[in-house]
């Protein structure tokens, strides 16, 4: 293996090395190689070192780690009708955060200029400057290319079809790399770095306004060609059905299943709700209703999961979004698994997540710090 300071840095960041020893031992390097470029992480301050509690000889050995506080992430994830903004630390605890009220229906303009307010507004607050930010990250709640970073034709998000996001925010963020993400997935890249960063797959589906999944695979997201990896909202599960989709289509899964789907049935049964985010307020309040149609929204998505579950046979499948509850993880345990493969799920941990409305953006700062502590950008930064 290539093995310059950028690649230590990262067999520390992840975990794999934690002792000089650890690094002589996975690189093979010389005692002086890695000496040298443990010198250049530390004094550039990307590493420093601790104390460990073993004691060998006399001497205590000295543990190596990631320096989170080197630098801040600024991160806004974006919900249909609210967008949660926070400063992170390199990993990922939240600094500060704060929460906006704006539908994306107001069109991408006036969303991003509201989010860039508010985000210059935190820095503010907290006494962070922008120079202390190694990179920003925003999650919208519909495929995002992977190559532009401009959302690809959400099917929720009327007039953001290859709007220039990154260039936008940029303008309140001069020299500030800034990164996009599918919400699902920067959720599913935050579990996976919080709880399971051992697996080497992980499904996270997503139950808010709309119905995505992420996909992180020997720790990195798959986003597939062009950003629609994981949009199984749109799937047409019921043909005959003559629920509308916001997509324009009908019988697609998020029709019958989504928390739109779900605040129109509950508001005409007296209980108004016009977003996932409201269902599950519903839903965190006791109502039976609420709870009734979650588990028979889950049964649908259960049917649809079986076939990812099917097709990845992943370690971990966990439920997230503002519908995230036991009924909807019980409605999707019950059909999953009567219609996958035992093969499939023979192994299979399925529950909720742990991070809730937390999973974007910690998963959004994994993407930057992933991003900016590669090996190539770190060993350039040295050599610079
Ligand atoms: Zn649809």
């Amino acid at each position: 293996m290539p093995t310059g300071p950028g690649e230590i840095l990262e067999l520390i960041r992840l975990g794999r090395a934690s002792t000089r020893g650890d690094v002589l031992e996975i690189t093979g390097l010389s005692r002086m190689t890695v000496a040298q470029r443990l010198d250049a992480l530390l004094g550039a301050g990307m590493v420093v070192e601790g104390e460990t509690g073993e004691a060998t000889g006399g001497r205590r050995r000295r543990s190596l780690v990631f320096n989170s506080s080197q630098a801040h992430v600024l991160v806004a994830a974006v919900d249909t009708t609210h967008t949660r903004i926070a400063v992170t630390d390199l990993g990922g605890r939240i600094v500060a955060d704060t929460e906006i009220d704006v539908p994306v229906q107001a069109g991408p303009s006036v969303v991003l200029d509201q989010i860039a307010t508010a985000m210059t507004a935190l820095l503010d607050k907290h006494d962070v400057a922008v120079g202390d930010l190694c990179g920003a990250g925003l999650s919208l709640p519909g495929p995002v290319d992977p190559e532009s970073g401009r959302p690809s034709q959400p099917p929720i998000l009327p007039g953001w079809d290859a709007y220039p996001v990154v260039e936008h925010l940029q303008a309140t963020l001069p020299g500030v790399p800034v990164l996009t993400a599918n919400d699902a997935d920067a959720a599913a890249l935050g579990e996976y770095a919080a709880g399971h960063a051992g697996v080497r797959s992980l499904v996270l589906v997503k139950v808010s306004t709309g119905i995505g999944t992420g996909l992180v695979i020997d720790g990195r997201l798959y986003t597939g060609a062009d950003g629609g990896a994981g949009d199984i909202g749109h799937v047409r599960v019921a043909p005959g059905s003559d629920a509308v989709c916001q997509c324009g289509m009908q019988g697609c899964l998020a029709a019958l299943a989504s928390g739109r789907a779900l605040a129109a049935e509950l508001t005409s049964l007296g209980f108004p709700a016009t977003s996932g985010h409201e269902v599950g307020e519903l839903l965190r309040a006791g109502n039976a209703d609420a709870a009734r149609l979650a588990q028979r929204a889950g049964r649908h998505i259960g049917e649809v999961m079986a076939t990812v579950v099917c097709l990845l046979n992943p370690e971990v499948v966990l439920i997230g979004g503002a519908l995230a509850s036991a009924p909807l993880l019980a409605g999707i345990r019950e059909t999953l698994y009567r219609s996958a493969l035992p093969r499939a799920t023979r192994h299979l941990q399925l529950q909720l997540g742990t991070l809730a409305e937390n999973a974007a953006v910690v998963g959004l700062t994994r993407l930057v710090v992933d991003h900016e502590f590669a090996p190539d950008q770190v060993n350039r930064r040295l050599r610079a």
